[in-house]
């Protein structure tokens, strides 16, 4: 949406296509073909791949904010510097039905909004304009999003602000926002219960078997959907690559291609290199010598740790997913206004010749078990 918010005539808007993912349209009768829509595009002018100056482990000391965090926290860290000095911070926020927007924040209370990972495109509206307007006040501003969103933001400014800093984060790509409108509806109790709060990665039983839950608790009666991320649709949907925008399959931002001062991730691997309580850690990326100023700010002691190692067991870093080859299949059904719980369940079940497969791996780790009893058992 670098496009829309630069165009003079504004006659370029974003609306939701068929399969429910935001795409900037443009009214060819008010276009005066000026060209700059083009000049702004970060898909037309994608930029050089980038390599860490340093990478860190790190986690929020707060136990708290760790616990809502994605993984370890580290970016409301970053935030909460930012706004102790006085400064804006935009991120990724619900809407008022759940849906997810880029949005700003000035005081510490609204940082809460941003906090952890919601798996669906979030839509930009202004706030790439609005973002140069507190820009050239001299406010200093932290902007964060997916790395697409990033280099939009870049191409749309067109020039460096000492007073801004970019945190990207490594992205798998990001679902439909119609499809996860229509799963809310299926599932959130047919709109019996308001909903408290969505969250897709609740670490209740901890980081790595990370639960998706609704919360519909209202005053002293708790009520909560929650379901393992294996077993839960949407995540299954999002995990297997189901239902991922068709650019997130060919990323032009991959790569540190986002160009952020900071790049945040999942530190998946973290207990090869540091001591892990399964409570989330951030793999941090300083990419640029002012992000290195504004981590080094933040009270938290990180560990370096080897970028090459690292990367190893953090594919989206460098790769696209692939499409499920079952893609196809589910948007002419979700086009056509079928359901999606139904529909996602029925076409990742797994095939016999899977099936036998899994069968095969279980009787297999059972075996290791009885023959290595004490201890544990690296199946592979
Ligand atoms: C769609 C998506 C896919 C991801 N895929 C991977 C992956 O494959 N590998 C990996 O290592 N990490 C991935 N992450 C990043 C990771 O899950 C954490 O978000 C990141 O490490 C920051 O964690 P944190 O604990 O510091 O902060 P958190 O509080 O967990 O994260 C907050 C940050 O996430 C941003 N955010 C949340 N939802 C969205 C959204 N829909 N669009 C844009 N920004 C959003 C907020 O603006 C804020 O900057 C993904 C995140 C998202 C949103």
């Amino acid at each position: 949406m670098a496009c829309g918010q630069a165009c003079p005539k504004q006659c370029i808007s974003l609306n939701g296509d068929e399969e429910g993912f935001w795409y900037p349209y443009v009214d060819a009768e008010l276009c005066i073909d000026c060209g700059l829509c083009e000049k702004v595009c970060p898909v037309l002018h994608p930029f050089q791949s980038n390599r860490p100056l340093s990478t860190l482990a790190a986690v929020n000391p707060n136990e708290a904010i760790r616990a809502n965090s994605s993984s370890g926290g580290v970016f409301t860290l970053l935030a909460e510097e930012v706004v102790s000095r006085g400064g804006v911070v935009f991120g990724a926020a619900y809407d008022s039905d759940w849906m997810v927007s880029i949005t700003s924040a000035q005081t510490i209370g609204e940082l809460d909004k941003f906090r952890g990972s919601k798996y669906l495109q979030a839509k930009v509206g202004n706030t790439y304009r609005d973002c140069k307007a507190f820009l050239d006040t001299g406010i200093y501003v932290l902007f964060s999003g997916t790395p697409c969103q990033i280099s939009g933001l870049k191409h749309y400014l067109r020039k460096d602000y000492d007073n801004l800093i970019t945190v990207d984060i490594v992205c798998h790509g990001v679902p439909s926002p119609g499809v996860w409108k229509q799963y809310l509806a299926e599932v959130s109790d047919a709109g019996k219960r308001a909903i408290r709060d969505v969250k897709f990665r609740d670490k209740r039983d901890g980081w790595r078997k990370f639960n998706f839950v609704i919360d519909y608790s209202e005053g002293s009666e708790e009520y909560v959907m929650a379901s393992e991320h294996d077993k839960n649709p949407y995540m299954r949907a999002f995990l297997s690559d189901l239902i991922l925008r068709p650019s997130c399959y060919e990323c032009p931002a991959k790569c540190g291609r986002g160009s952020a001062d900071i790049t945040l991730a999942d530190f998946w691997g973290a207990e090869h290199f540091i001591q892990d309580d399964d409570k989330g850690v951030s793999l941090v990326m300083l990419n640029t010598n002012k992000g290195t100023r504004l981590f080094q700010s933040c009270s938290i002691l990180p560990t370096s740790v080897d970028y090459d190692e690292v990367s190893k067991y953090n594919s989206a870093i460098f790769n696209s997913c692939s499409p499920h080859p079952k893609r196809a299949e589910f948007f002419a059904s979700f086009v056509k206004g079928d359901g999606v719980n139904d529909l996602i369940v029925h076409l990742l079940k797994p095939s016999y010749r899977q099936q036998i497969r899994q069968l095969r791996s279980t009787v297999k780790m059972l075996i290791k078990r009885v023959l290595h009893p004490v201890g544990g058992v690296k199946i592979g």
